[in-house]
């Protein structure tokens, strides 16, 4: 299969500390949407390879289970560092293989070193607790990792959505199989190659590639103890019932159709800037970005100014490319239609071309005015960088157009009104809220995770939370003084 053509290897499984090609010989071609190149060839197993990395999984569990926390977290320490050296080589992969631009990958090996330095403080956060329940009888608790763990992760973050949950369940003493998305399969090899280098043992994390076939494949494996994924959430719907009914543990976070609210009394530079970065980072391809903006009353003034600051951003440059023609062809078919709906198309990104890139997947950013509340563009995810106008009176009528979406990830205000932002508060149904904040993620120590069909499971996948999802909890009662009393408890 050797193509000199290709830019990197081919991308083969990571199962035992070693690569190793799929065994029924399928793979596709990974097309950089950057420039149409071939980057590489990608393996697609089925779940003949899946049981070879459970098997390596389950035998590396055995003496990784038994180290302490705190020696584990050393390989992830060693790690960091040398993430922190390979920053740049990272952040090149992520724009190749994905199409951000250079910052953004940048931006996003940043925010996985920030996930690893919560991991790695794990020795003083996952400690368990200790309390005297009675004279002479304490009682305590123990973090016990749950086995092999598995981990299925979307295109639009191949480095950081990885680091939600590799580092922290790694820590607590689990074995993890991840399962890349097939689009972005590059960034993880890289990641699993310097885990070696720090001296993560073999077996501890295996990579395997493959489609639908293998994620069922996954939900079904017996040895398999818990489940996540990150996605769309017909997928996430139709994981979590059939790993649940396993009888794992599961936790399948989906779709969003972020609503933004908008009040006239915002600063309005602050606000437009903000907005302009929501629903263009990673070219509107992030489950947290702008999708709807709710404009109450007269925001005519802050309106332009998102117009004025979306016509200067340069294709290409400022903002990155599409994943996929297909991608690219489903967001201009919802554009095409809400124009037919009688909205109106104040920016139009349809067009869009970046010279000498022919051959890359590109769309501009498009700002969608008037569009009816109750229409498709407002009511769908299209995953690219839109953002829709819906124009409303009052900020109960804007609280009511967010709330009737069925996703609930992330929702913002802007205002300088304190009462407003209270009452945004208190009646906003998503997960990860915002006042005058663009983009809302909670960083560490908080959890990721949103309400409604943006996730199915208890808990968030990052955080404290984490702690609970990766571990099971032995409550261990102890009595050593011969002389304490028998209770009616103890
Ligand atoms: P996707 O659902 O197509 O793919 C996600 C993963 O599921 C990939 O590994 C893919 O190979 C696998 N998969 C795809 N179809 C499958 C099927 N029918 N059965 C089993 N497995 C399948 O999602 P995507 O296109 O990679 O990512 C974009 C979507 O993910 C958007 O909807 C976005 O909102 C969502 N997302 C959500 C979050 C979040 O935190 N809630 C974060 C990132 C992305």
């Amino acid at each position: 299969m050797a193509n000199t053509k290709m830019k990197y290897p081919e991308v083969m499984n990571y199962i035992g500390g070693k690569l190793i090609p799929c065994k029924n010989g399928k793979y596709f071609d990974k097309i950089s949407p950057v420039d149409g190149s071939l980057l590489s060839k990608v393996h697609i197993s089925s779940s003949d390879d899946l049981n070879e990395a459970v098997n390596a999984a389950q035998k590396a569990f055995i003496e990784w289970s038994d180290k302490t926390v705190k020696d584990r977290v050393q390989i992830l320490y060693k790690y960091k560092n040398l993430l922190e050296k390979y920053h740049e080589d990272h952040a090149r992969i992520i724009h190749e293989e994905i199409g951000k631009t250079i910052e953004e990958g940048r931006q996003e090996v940043s925010k996985s070193l920030e996930l690893l330095e919560f991991a790695c403080s794990m020795p003083q956060v996952a400690t368990g607790s200790i309390l005297n329940v009675s004279a002479g009888v304490e009682c305590r608790t123990e973090h016990i990792p749950l086995g092999v763990v598995a981990s299925i992760s979307p295109f639009n973050f191949p480095h950081m959505v990885p680091h939600w949950t590799l580092p922290n369940a790694l820590a607590l003493g689990n074995t993890m199989i991840l399962k890349p998305s097939p689009a972005a399969p590059i960034s993880p090899i890289r990641i699993a190659e310097l885990l070696h280098d720090a001296g993560l043992p073999s077996g501890v994390l295996n990579i395997i590639n493959g489609e639908r076939e293998l994620v069922e494949a996954i939900c079904d494996h017996p040895g398999i103890q818990a489940v996540t994924f990150v996605g769309s959430t017909p997928v996430a719907k139709a994981l979590y019932t059939r790993a649940s009914a396993n009888l794992k543990r599961v936790l399948t976070l989906g779709s969003a159709n972020n609503h933004l609210i908008l009040l006239p009394d915002a600063n309005p530079e602050m606000a437009a800037t903000n907005i302009i970065a929501s629903f263009t980072g990673t070219a509107g391809q992030r489950c947290m970005s702008a999708c709807v903006l709710v404009a109450v009353g007269d925001c005519n003034h802050i309106i332009q100014r998102i117009v004025e600051l979306a016509k200067a951003i340069k294709v290409g440059t400022d903002m990155g490319a599409i994943i996929n023609a297909e991608s690219r062809d489903r967001i201009k078919g919802f554009i095409d239609r809400a124009e037919r709906d009688g909205a109106k198309i104040v920016v139009d990104g349809r067009n869009a071309v970046v010279e000498g890139k022919e051959n890359g997947v590109y769309f501009g950013p498009t700002i969608v005015d008037f569009a009816n509340p109750n229409s498709e563009i407002v009511t769908t995810e299209n995953f690219g960088p839109v953002l829709t106008i819906v124009r409303v009176k009052t900020l109960e009528e804007a609280l009511g157009v967010a709330n009737s979406s069925p996703y609930g990830n992330g929702s913002s205000i802007f205002t300088q009104n304190g009462k407003s932002a209270q009452i945004f508060v208190q009646k906003i149904e998503a997960g990860m809220v915002g006042i005058n904040v663009g983009v809302p993620v909670p960083r560490e120590p908080f959890g990721f995770g949103g309400w409604k069909d943006s996730k199915f499971g208890t808990g968030d996948i990052t955080g404290e939370s984490s702690i609970n999802f990766w571990t099971k909890t032995k409550k261990i009662t102890t009595k050593w003084n011969p002389e304490a009393k028998v209770n009616w408890m103890s």
